[in-house]
């Protein structure tokens, strides 16, 4: 005897939900990929892909996934033997800076654990101390993932620039774009990676590399090699070149869709107030059951919380048991606990997220709350009461915060 039949909700922080719209567009024959609807479609996302990082630089596409954007990012713009310097937030953090390693650069981690943002003042401190400017770029996470940390970027910004040092700064988007502010130009960001399965709304498979005018700049004396090469995805002699092959035909009409729905109809600032209520309803309903039981969010100041997802603890072994009942019994997916220790473990068991990312409403948020909620009642886990209340007062109020 089951209560699960219906439909199943996915609530974790990538893959993202999607919009029965964008499977509907790839719903269709291969196009013809030398002339035609295709090429003009491709133009058309351009624009759209600025406007959500509201920037003018370049953005480049590969078929990848946001793995290939790291390796794109660094290929681009880092010469072999160059150091970089990693802010670390959480797992994410880490596997930019592993991944650099394997690209024969020299790596210098800066580890603020699982629970906080990077620390500007001490990057100002580690980039005045390189005399001899070693350090080519910094590289750091708006949202980690892991622990939804969400970093300053300005301020990490400011500190770089109040440095004097003249290293690039490398950004990682992909679990907050399209979810919450991100100002590219304005905040000098000089490359910013994204990836189409989170806040895009697009099965996985495309990545972004944004890059401005100074990163084109230190391109010029790396050897990106054929395939990570931004420059003939950015400016094709024929369309061939965009993608050095065959185009992802049928992620383009899915993410064409996509773009659509954030940026023409409900609009990117719609879309971020939209993010933030249901992030805060979420941290309501997590406060209220933590008050009578375990449950807590992993980054206490709600000011350093992402709006994508929330990596939440609990007593040991509670993670696990409410992520396996309500994937069993509510047809509920929540996401596993990261970079904490493995899942199936007591340490591994002590966290779990909900990712809340894209295409997402009250009846989704409310979903996935009401199937915690009885979760834990049916398998007798202390918690505080009033929780989905607390988050339908929040979400009532949309509009007026
Ligand atoms: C999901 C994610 C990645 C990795 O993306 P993949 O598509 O799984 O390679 C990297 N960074 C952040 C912040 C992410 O959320």
């Amino acid at each position: 005897m089951s209560l699960n039949f219906g439909r199943t909700l996915l609530a974790i922080p990538g893959p993202s939900v999607i919009p029965e719209r964008v499977l509907a567009a790839m719903h269709r024959p291969s196009p013809n990929i030398y002339e035609g609807e295709l090429i003009e479609l491709t133009a058309s996302l351009f624009p759209d892909l600025k406007a959500v990082a509201r920037t003018d630089a370049d953005v480049a596409i590969y078929i990848a996934n946001g793995h290939g954007a790291w390796e794109a990012a660094l290929k681009n713009t880092l010469h072999r033997g160059d150091k970089v310097l990693v802010l670390a937030t959480g797992l994410f953090g880490m596997g930019w800076a592993e991944l650099a390693g394997t690209l024969e650069l020299e790596v210098q981690v800066l580890d603020f654990g699982n629970q906080r943002d990077a620390d500007p003042d001490r990057l100002e401190e580690v980039l005045r101390a390189d005399a001899e400017r070693k350090i080519k770029a910094v590289m750091t996470v708006h949202t980690d993932t892991a622990t939804s940390v969400r970093n300053d970027i300005p301020a990490l910004r400011q500190a770089i620039t109040n440095s004097g040092h003249d290293a690039l700064f490398l950004v990682d988007c992909i679990a907050s774009l399209g979810c919450e502010r991100f100002e590219m130009d304005d905040w000098g960001v000089d490359v910013m990676v994204a990836a189409c399965q989170k806040g895009l709304m697009t099965p996985a498979g495309l990545s972004f590399v944004y890059f401005n005018g100074k990163a084109a700049e230190a391109q010029k004396r790396c050897k990106p090699g054929y395939y990570w090469n931004w420059h003939p995805r950015t400016n094709p002699e024929i369309y061939y070149q965009q993608f050095a092959g065959t185009a992802p035909t049928h992620h383009l009409y899915g993410l064409r869709e996509a773009l659509t729905m954030l940026v023409h109809e409900e609009g990117i600032e719609a879309a971020w107030a939209r993010h933030r209520t249901i992030a805060h309803a979420i941290w309501a309903a997590v406060e209220a059951w933590g008050d009578g039981g375990t449950m807590r969010l992993n980054i206490a100041d709600p000011a350093k919380r992402s709006l994508a997802v929330s990596a939440i603890g609990t007593g040991e072994g509670e993670a696990g048991r409410i992520r396996r009942w309500c994937e069993n019994e509510a047809g509920v997916t929540l996401g596993i606990g990261l970079g904490f220790g493995r899942p199936g473990t007591p340490e591994g068991d002590r966290n779990f997220r909900i990712g809340h990312m894209g295409h997402q409403n009250v009846a989704m948020v409310l979903g996935a709350l009401g199937a915690i909620d009885t979760a834990m009642k049916a398998q007798g886990i202390a918690h505080g009461d009033g929780a989905l209340a607390a988050a339908t007062t929040v979400l009532a109020k949309h509009g007026q915060r």
